[in-house]
């Protein structure tokens, strides 16, 4: 069965098609400037140079037709005819306390994701776009959708819950709900299956850092605790956002600079963390070249954002009473290893020895990058969201055509 997977956005849609029978990317790319002038549409097939067409994409149907004439190219393309898409899986940021987990997309699940906008009004909006298209081009294909959020449905009422009065987490549902929830997930069960031990028997602290980062504390396969909240800007430094901060700043600084509620939410998630500190860049490869070439912002933009993840990374061993795997992932936490040792050096305490020979290797695999010697496991584990939605969106369209079978 092929599998495509889609992650839309407002502007975008990014897309990669799976064989399943092999989990092997049959090819991917991207749309982006959907709806502005000149949309560019990016494909590529491995050991294909990739192929760039610019045109007029007014919106997602439009798009998702472009992507599907691209996958039956007769130069391009990996289909003979589209009816060789035989599901589709989308990528939603926000399931609230609805989704759980994975499930097909029917009309109920449509209206409860619309019931969802207002908890991710730049996301979940742009989902649907992204189910409608796919729905108007492909109206026979199952679709599923798979949420960010849901791992972090197990979280307990001490971990998800503000101390803010309970009228605003029962009539608006504010509450903490954590992201990069497919990812963690997955990563978890990588780590697992490399280590050879069961997830049951695991307390993990999964450490996703990339342009957006996120601690989630993994006991027993189970999201306990995450640093991520009701959005994303929660917890870590990151690369455009604040993270963790008083929340009294908020009303002071808009007093203070004249501040609209737009003017401050785009200061908190797009002008603040690497690129604040560091007046250069939002890149921790760019804040890394400026902090060795003598750069001092750099030098502090990188120490903040070390210590932060350690002090969550602290926190979450407190939480689970114990740490036996500390697993880095996503952009940064798989790339820079100047990152990884940065980290760990704090955390001799815990039992952690990072053996700088295995942090020096680069591989697209799981591996340990502590010493033998070492009593908690540290791991580098490749996130790989995109094939996870896959399998969630392959065994949920199995399940429902034997279920149909039997009946
Ligand atoms: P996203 O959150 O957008 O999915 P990614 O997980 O792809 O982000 O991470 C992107 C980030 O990874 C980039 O902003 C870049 O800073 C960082 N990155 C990639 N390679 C390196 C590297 N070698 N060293 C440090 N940072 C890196």
């Amino acid at each position: 069965m092929n599998v495509l997977v889609i992650n839309a956005g407002s502007s975008s849609l990014k897309y990669q098609l799976y064989d399943m029978k092999t989990e092997n990317v049959l090819a991917k790319g991207r749309v982006e400037r959907i709806g502005m002038e000149s949309s560019i549409l990016t494909h590529e097939v491995e050991g294909q140079p990739e192929v760039r067409e610019v045109s007029e994409i007014l919106e997602h149907t439009t798009a998702v037709r472009k992507v599907l004439d691209m996958l039956t190219h007769r130069r391009f393309g990996v289909l003979r005819n589209i009816d060789e898409v035989q599901a589709v899986g989308h990528r939603i940021v926000h399931g609230g306390e609805t989704f759980s987990e994975s499930v097909l997309i029917d009309a109920d699940v449509k209206l409860e994701v619309r019931k969802l906008f207002d908890l991710a009004p730049l996301h979940n909006p742009a989902h649907m776009m992204g189910i409608l298209a796919v729905e108007a081009n492909l109206p026979d294909v199952p679709q599923a959708v798979v949420f960010d959020t849901a791992f972090h449905q197990t979280m307990p009422k001490t971990s998800y819950l503000y101390a803010i009065p309970m009228v605003l987490y029962r009539k608006h549902q504010i509450r903490r709900y954590g992201f990069h929830g497919t990812s963690h997930d997955y990563v978890s069960k990588r780590a697992s299956e490399y280590l050879e031990k069961p997830l049951e028997k695991l307390k993990i602290v999964s450490c996703h850092i990339g342009n957006g980062a996120s601690c989630t504390a993994i006991l027993g396969g189970k999201s306990f605790d995450t640093s991520m909240g009701m959005t994303p800007l929660e917890g870590l430094m990151m690369g455009t956002r604040s993270g963790d901060l008083d929340p009294a700043i908020v009303p002071y600084a808009m007093n203070k600079e004249e501040l609209t509620l737009s003017e401050v939410n785009s200061m908190l998630n797009k002008h603040s963390g690497l690129i604040a500190i560091s007046g250069i860049s939002s890149d921790m490869r760019e804040v890394v070249q400026a902090m060795n070439e003598g750069s001092e912002p750099a030098k502090t933009a990188f120490e903040m954002y070390v210590y932060r993840i350690r002090k969550y990374v602290g926190a979450y061993a407190a939480a689970m009473n114990g740490i036996d795997v500390l697993l880095f992932t996503a952009g940064v936490g798989e790339n820079s290893d100047v990152l990884r040792k940065a980290v760990c050096e704090g955390l001799t305490f815990l039992g952690i020895e990072l053996d700088e020979a295995r942090n020096g290797v680069r591989s697209g695999d799981p591996r340990r990058i502590s010493t033998e010697n070492s009593r908690v496991e540290v791991l580098v584990v490749p996130t790989n969201e995109e094939l996870l939605i896959a399998r969630d969106t392959y065994r949920l369209v199995m399940t429902a055509k034997e279920a149909a079978f039997d009946e």
